[in-house]
C-alpha cells in the first residue's frame, strides 16, 4: 500500500493492538469512499503512551482511536474532555482540532445505535434495563440508557463493589443488584445487557439463568467474539429479540471516521460481512 504525502491518518492506541478490528473497519470505508486516508495500529506501551498520544498532532495525525488499557490514560492526557467521556470516565477517540487533542466516547452513542437498528420497537419508557457488568463497556451503557430515559437501570457485577462505585457515579435511576439477586432482577427487566466480558471464546458463559425471562425482553451482548454467544442463544430459545456486540462496534466508529475524514461513513451488509469473517478466522 502506497500512502500519498496529502493522505490524512488516523491510528488506533493500544496493547497489545493486534485483536483491534478497527484498522478493518476504517480500511473498509477508506476503499469504499476511495479517501486518500490511512488507518494504522499503533502499539504503545503503557509507559510510552503520554509520549506517543501527546504526539499525535506533531506527527500530522487527523486522530485516532484509544482502546485497552489507555482509555482512562486518554482522558487525563487530552486537551479538551467531552461530557460523555467525562461521565462515562473513558475515551475511546481522538481528535485532533488545531493541534490540541479532544477526546470523546462513542460507545454510548454506538451502543443505543445498534439497539434502534436490532429493536426499533424498543421504547426507553418500556421499562427497567438489567445491565450486567461495571467495567468501561457497562459505564457506557448505562450513560446511555440514563441519557435515553430508562427508568430504573439495574447494574449487576461479579465484584458487587464496583457496581456500586458505578452506581453512586451515575445516581437514579441507576440502582446496584447484588449478584445473587441478578436472576431474580431480570424477572423485572425489559432490557438484558451483557458488558461483562463473561462469554467470549475462550473463557467462562456469562453465569445468568434465563428460566426467569419474558420473551419480550431484549437482550444485547456486548460481546463479539463470538458473535452468537451462549446467552444469545439462550435468549433466542426463549423466544427473545437478541443483538450482538458486532452494531456496537460498527456504530462506534462511525463518528471518528466522520471526524477524521470528513464523511459519515455507512454501515453496508458486506462490511458486516467482512468483519464477521475476520471474527470467524481469527477465533482464539
Ligand atoms: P472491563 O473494563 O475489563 O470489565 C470487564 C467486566 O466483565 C467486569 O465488570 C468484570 O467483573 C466482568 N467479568 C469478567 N469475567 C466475568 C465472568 N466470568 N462473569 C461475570 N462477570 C465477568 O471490560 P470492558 O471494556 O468493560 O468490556 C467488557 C466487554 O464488552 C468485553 O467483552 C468487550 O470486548 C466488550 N465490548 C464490546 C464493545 C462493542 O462495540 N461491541 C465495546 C466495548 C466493549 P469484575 O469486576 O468482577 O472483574
Amino acid at each position: 500500500m502506497i500512502i500519498s504525502g496529502r493522505a490524512k491518518v488516523a491510528a488506533v492506541l493500544g496493547w497489545p493492538v493486534a485483536h483491534s478490528r478497527s484498522p478493518l473497519i476504517h480500511g473498509y470505508w477508506l476503499e469504499m469512499y476511495a479517501i486518500d486516508g490511512a488507518y494504522i495500529p499503533l502499539a504503545v506501551r503503557p509507559e510510552h503512551f503520554t509520549a506517543a498520544f501527546r504526539a499525535l498532532p506533531k506527527l500530522g495525525f487527523a486522530g485516532a482511536n484509544i482502546t485497552v488499557p489507555h482509555k482512562e490514560a486518554a482522558l487525563r492526557e487530552a486537551d479538551v474532555v467531552d461530557p460523555i467521556a467525562r461521565r462515562i470516565g473513558a475515551a475511546n477517540t481522538a481528535i485532533v482540532e488545531d493541534d490540541r487533542i479532544r477526546v470523546t466516547n462513542t460507545d454510548a452513542p454506538g451502543f443505543l445505535a445498534s439497539l434502534a437498528d436490532g429493536a426499533p420497537n424498543w421504547r426507553s419508557a418500556t421499562g427497567a434495563a438489567l445491565v450486567i457488568g461495571a467495567g468501561g463497556a457497562a459505564r457506557a451503557v448505562v450513560a446511555a440508557l440514563i441519557d435515553a430515559g430508562v427508568p430504573e437501570v439495574l447494574v449487576s457485577n461479579r465484584t458487587e463493589a464496583r457496581a456500586e462505585d458505578l452506581v453512586r457515579d451515575f445516581g437514579r435511576p441507576a440502582r446496584a443488584i447484588p449478584w445473587v439477586e441478578r436472576t431474580s432482577a431480570l424477572g423485572q427487566a425489559r432490557l438484558l445487557v451483557n458488558a461483562s466480558s463473561a462469554g467470549l471464546t475462550g473463557g467462562p458463559s456469562l453465569d445468568l439463568a434465563l428460566d426467569r425471562i419474558a420473551p419480550e425482553t431484549i437482550v444485547v451482548d456486548l460481546v463479539y467474539d463470538p458473535l452468537a454467544t451462549p446467552l444469545l442463544q439462550g435468549a433466542r430459545a426463549h423466544g427473545c429479540v437478541t443483538i450482538d456486540g458486532l452494531g456496537m462496534l460498527l456504530h462506534q466508529a462511525r463518528a471518528g471516521f466522520k471526524a477524521w475524514f470528513g464523511v459519515e461513513p455507512a454501515i453496508t451488509a458486506a462490511l458486516r460481512d467482512r468483519v464477521t469473517a475476520n471474527i470467524e478466522r481469527t477465533r482464539r
